[in-house]
């Protein structure tokens, strides 16, 4: 292992058997890299934390300098966190590790994972987590979000699959907290983010999924107002929750690292994932395989191919984000997504998506933490590479003009795992539900040493 250079900090890293990383080091910028290439991560130093004991000293440490700690795992939602210049960037990459109990159907799983490769192990015994679209997202950041994927209107949001965490919290302690364990601080961490600690690892449940039906429809762009208002209809009819669909327009760029077929192209794009046969899952998506699609990739697949479904980008982009929660949809809400993201709106984003909420993503579950659902008909995310720095205006202000089109249909709260910039974290919450995160951030870390990207503060 390089030691660093710094002198600041050699106490510091005489401690550890893990890596501080300042900016006289090699090793600087990859320590800092996020998966947005246009944030610009530059803390008082970087910790590549080695185990749990390296993360209990480094709190320590930074408690007893007036420095704060900002846990990282992926860097995926890097953009809003604020104030780094006095903080040291906590990055938990080495924290792996894969545990699944079939029988028990849970995994235990360390906190510098990623989606990917959880979801690969626990297809081999025909079991899904609720990970996301992308493979290459934080199992961490995700869960302590919320979490919404292919498997969500059926089995709710990840925060609430979390059966235990493991954290170190403001004063050096690490903790198993669970159910019947600090359940007060349980319940924050579930939905309340990085504000309460540095968790070490989790462990959730997996689901059973026999049978997945699942693909995607592609049609030519220039049909969206036809797709987009025939997936509404057959959503807005109610769909049972074995089956969540995302419809999209994609406008890909002409790069060289996206596949051929899709390569500088754009289209109109139906997924959908059901838990169930290839004869019921096609009867369900028949109203939009009658319209006729160009491409129709559907068949029975393992769980683990759901994290390709999406064709998110595996690798660092530089990219500007507007996502909203929209409720009461009706096609009105469509039109508005048409004339901001469809064809002949002024939208060049390579990807804007309506995931269809509901079902169990609106039920609170017994015993749910602080994001205990996700109200709204519809999450629109939209998303559009920068590929340099003076297109980063237009493309953010495309992206927030679809958001603004939205507004009539503002579901209210917003979801902070979609929040790529810093804002108010009492837009995710309800009112009750801030106010007792914020009670219980004072309780567990009054000297507000944790630097979350979404802060929990007065
Ligand atoms: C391509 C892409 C696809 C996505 N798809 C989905 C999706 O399908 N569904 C969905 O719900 N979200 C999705 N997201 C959003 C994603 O859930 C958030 O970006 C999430 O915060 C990423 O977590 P991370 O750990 O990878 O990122 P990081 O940037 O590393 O972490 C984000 C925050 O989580 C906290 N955190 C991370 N690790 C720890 C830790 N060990 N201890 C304490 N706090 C920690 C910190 O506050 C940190 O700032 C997607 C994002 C991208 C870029």
């Amino acid at each position: 292992m390089l030691i660093s250079q710094s002198t600041r900090f050699s106490e510091l890293q005489s401690r550890l058997h893990g890596q501080v990383v300042t900016d006289i080091d090699e090793a600087w910028d990859a320590s800092r890299q996020t998966f947005n290439v246009l944030v610009d991560q530059r803390p008082a130093a970087v910790v590549r934390v080695a185990n749990a004991d390296d993360v209990a000293e480094t709190i320590r440490y930074a408690a007893q300098r007036g420095l704060r700690v900002a846990p990282q795992g992926t860097g995926h939602n890097a953009g809003p966190v604020d104030g780094l210049e006095d903080a040291l960037l906590l990055r938990t990459d080495a924290l792996q590790g894969v545990e699944i109990d079939v029988a028990a159907r849970r995994a235990r799983v360390g906190a510098g994972e990623r989606w990917g490769a959880v979801a690969d192990r626990a297809s081999e015994v025909g079991l899904a987590p609720l990970s996301g679209s992308s493979r290459t997202v934080g199992v961490a950041g995700y869960s302590l979000g919320g979490g919404i994927g292919w498997l969500g209107r059926k089995h709710g949001l990840q925060a609430n699959a979390l059966t235990a965490v493991e954290i170190v919290t403001a004063d050096g302690e690490l903790r198993r907290i669970d159910h019947d364990n600090e359940t007060d601080l349980f319940w924050a961490v579930r939905g309340g983010g990085g504000n309460y600690g540095v968790v070490t690892a989790l462990e959730f449940e997996l689901f059973p999924a026999p049978e997945i039906y699942a693909g995607a429809l592609f049609f030519p762009f220039e049909r969206a107002p036809e797709v987009m208002h025939a997936w509404h209809e057959l959503v807005s009819a109610g769909l049972p929750d074995e089956i969540t669909t995302v419809a999209r327009v994609y406008q890909f760029p002409p790069l060289p690292f996206l596949p051929e077929f899709i390569r500088g192209k754009s289209f109109t794009v139906v997924q959908a994932a059901y838990l169930g046969n290839e004869r019921d899952g096609a009867e369900l998506i028949a109203p939009l395989t009658g319209l006729g699609p160009d491409m129709n990739t559907f068949g029975m697949v393992e769980p683990a191919a759901l994290g390709h479904l999406a064709m998110d980008p595996e690798d660092p982009i530089p990219a500007a984000s507007s996502a909203r929660l929209v409720s009461n949809a009706s096609h009105a809400t469509i039109d508005a997504f048409l004339d901001s993201a469809g064809p002949g709106s002024p939208s060049q984003l390579a990807s804007v998506e309506f995931r269809a909420l509901g079902g169990a993503l609106a039920r609170r579950p017994e015993g749910a933490g602080a994001r205990a659902t996700l109200q709204g008909d519809y999450a629109m995310f939209a998303v559009g590479g920068v590929m340099s720095p003076e297109m980063k205006a237009e493309v953010q202000g495309q992206a927030d003009g679809i958001a603004a089109a939205l507004a009539p249909w503002d579901a209210g709260a917003r979801y902070a795992n979609f929040e790529e910039r810093s804002s108010d974290a009492r837009l995710f919450y309800d009112e009750d539900t801030f106010r007792l995160l914020r009670a219980l951030r004072t309780e567990w870390d009054p000297s507000g040493l944790f630097l979350a990207n979404h802060e929990i503060k007065e």
